[in-house]
């Protein structure tokens, strides 16, 4: 139980395997399903300098050690969409302990941060003793609980740039159960918009392959498009194309798929709505 960073990599350095914990919640879960029995572990309980949660110059940074409950107050104000997605995400007593940190290092392909921080291009700080760098989400994940860290780094802190004024920023997730259950498909949509006309599609889907996906080719279609029903409707078809998700306890691919293409509708429907509301004001 380092209670100094630099203790915590030193001893990362030394015991490369050891199994880090933060708040325990998705490697107690392996434990308790005996798929993990560590023979070494790092607890990050007492590890002081990682609980900064700030805006700066418009960007967000949130520290290793910031839990769910903390970063779902603080979103409220700054980023009610996440705000939103916090309130459905596990229960109280798992937020008040587990971490985004966590979240992120656990490389699930259905965990709930993972498409907010791929169209924010978020972004990771790997410390370990010989330094830090900075590693953009979409170059974080090499495959199905493949990262990009290496093993004397730690995650200790993640940033994103808040959205512009002209941006819609909807995320998605989708789960057999309202509260409490793990998403069978989730969703992130963030455009800028012009005049009415898309400048700029980001979309990343969660559930429907080995990581979360973003869809470059649904992207590029959007770009210039006007806010039409017939435009979404085309990028679900699209969206479709771009996946390939598997059968699971969860869900059917053929539901996923069909899901890959509803949440654009959904997305444009609640745009209106949005923008009728604002006209009859
Ligand atoms: C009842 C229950 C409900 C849940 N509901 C949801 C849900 O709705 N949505 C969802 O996405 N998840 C859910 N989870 C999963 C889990 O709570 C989250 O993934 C959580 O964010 C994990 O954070 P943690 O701090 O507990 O991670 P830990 O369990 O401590 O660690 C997870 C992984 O990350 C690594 N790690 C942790 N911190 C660092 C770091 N700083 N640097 C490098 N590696 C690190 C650990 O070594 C481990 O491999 C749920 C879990 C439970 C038990």
């Amino acid at each position: 139980m380092p209670a100094y960073l630099e203790g915590a990599l030193e001893f990362k350095q030394k015991n490369k395997h050891v199994t880090v914990v933060a708040g325990g919640t998705d490697i107690s879960v392996q434990m308790n399903k005996d798929r993990l029995e560590p023979n070494c572990i790092m607890s990050l309980t007492h590890l002081t300098g990682l609980e900064i949660l700030e805006i700066e110059n418009k960007t967000v940074t949130v520290g290793a050690k910031v839990t769910w409950t903390e970063l779902g107050e603080f979103c409220q104000e700054h980023v009610p969409e996440l705000a939103e997605i916090i309130s459905i995400f596990a229960s109280r007593q798992i937020k008040n302990t587990a971490t985004l940190a966590g979240n992120i290092a656990n490389a699930s392909p259905i965990a709930d941060s993972l498409p907010f921080l791929h169209v924010i291009d978020a972004e990771m700080e790997l410390t370990s003793s010989h330094g830090t760098r900075w590693v953009k989400i979409n170059r974080f994940y090499h495959g199905y609980k493949n990262t990009e860290m290496k093993p004397d780094e730690l995650i200790t802190r993640i940033r994103w740039n808040l959205p512009e004024p002209e941006t819609v920023l909807k995320l998605y997730k989708v789960s057999k159960r309202k509260d409490l259950d793990i998403s069978t498909f989730t969703a992130g949509i963030l455009l800028r918009l012009k005049k009415g006309k898309i400048q700029n599609a980001r979309l990343a889907f969660g559930g429907v392959g080995p990581v979360v996906l973003r869809l470059p080719k649904t992207e590029e279609f959007l770009q210039g498009k006007l806010m039409l029903q017939g435009i979404f409707h085309e990028a679900g078809k699209l969206a479709r194309d771009e996946i390939s998700p598997i059968s699971d306890v969860r869900a059917s691919s053929d539901y996923r798929l069909q899901l890959a293409e509803n949440i654009l509708l959904k997305f444009f429907h609640e745009c209106s709505d949005n923008q009728n509301k604002k006209e009859a004001a």
